[in-house]
């Protein structure tokens, strides 16, 4: 695990110098402490992700405010407040009630959160998100919702060795954004990220169009849960 300050600073640069230009990193900092996001921080990072909504809280808290804070975890209603007050994008939006829940939140407190729409595509029946024919409806449905602006899909592919699987699946989550931003987002220039590739998949992902990676162990090493 590259704790050491030159561990992360350094990894951090071989991740950013295999992505080519135009594509967004998101360094995934859950379950790693503040000291790690900060090394990053240092090292000139400043899009983060986070998957838990009393972590993201408190590193929000501890941590520099130019930090560019990204919710990539599922989300339950009720843990909505504190990620919709630091969250500067939520990209696990995965059921109609929680794009809602994150709307009212929002004008609660008067402000406007990015938000990803999250495809499900994997194999696996744990991970959420939408099915590919539920996005359109999702889509119509955030761009009625005040509070919340729609810039694009989220999605993972399957946790496997196969190639020709991640590929497909990665395929499948990026026709879901082509499809969605030439009809329903059609005009809409903030409609533009589709986030997928993490650190065993990316090259896959970025292949097939990603223009946001989340990187996690890749940069911080493996994580103790
Ligand atoms: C943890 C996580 C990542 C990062 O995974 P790594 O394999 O550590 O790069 C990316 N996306 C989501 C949604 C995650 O939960």
């Amino acid at each position: 695990m590259p704790d050491a300050m030159a561990g992360v600073a350094s990894a951090l640069q071989a991740v950013k110098k295999s992505l080519p230009e135009g594509v967004t990193l998101v360094a995934v900092s859950k379950f790693h402490p503040a000291d790690a996001v900060r090394q990053a921080y240092e090292a000139g990072q400043r899009h983060f992700g986070e998957s838990r909504a009393q972590e993201l809280r408190d590193k929000a808290a501890a941590l520099p405010a130019d930090i560019v804070w990204h919710f990539i975890g599922h989300l339950q209603t009720n843990k909505v407040r504190p990620v919709v007050a630091v969250a500067s994008v939520i990209q696990s939006i995965d059921s109609l009630r929680l794009l809602d829940a994150v709307g009212a939140e929002a004008r609660r407190i008067g402000r406007t959160v990015d938000v990803l729409l999250q495809v499900h595509v994997a194999r696996e029946l744990t991970k959420t998100g939408f099915l590919p024919e539920e996005m359109a409806d999702a889509a119509v449905r955030a761009l009625a919702t005040e509070g919340v602006r729609l810039t694009g899909v989220m999605g993972m592919a399957s946790n496997t060795d196969d190639a020709s699987i991640v590929k497909s699946d990665f395929a499948r989550i990026a026709a879901c954004f082509n499809e969605l931003k030439q009809v329903i987002m059609a005009g809409r220039p903030e409609f533009a990220v589709l986030s997928m590739g993490m650190s065993g998949d990316a090259p896959l992902a970025i292949e097939a169009g990603s223009t946001m990676v989340r990187i996690g162990t890749a940069i911080f090493g493996e994580r103790n849960y």
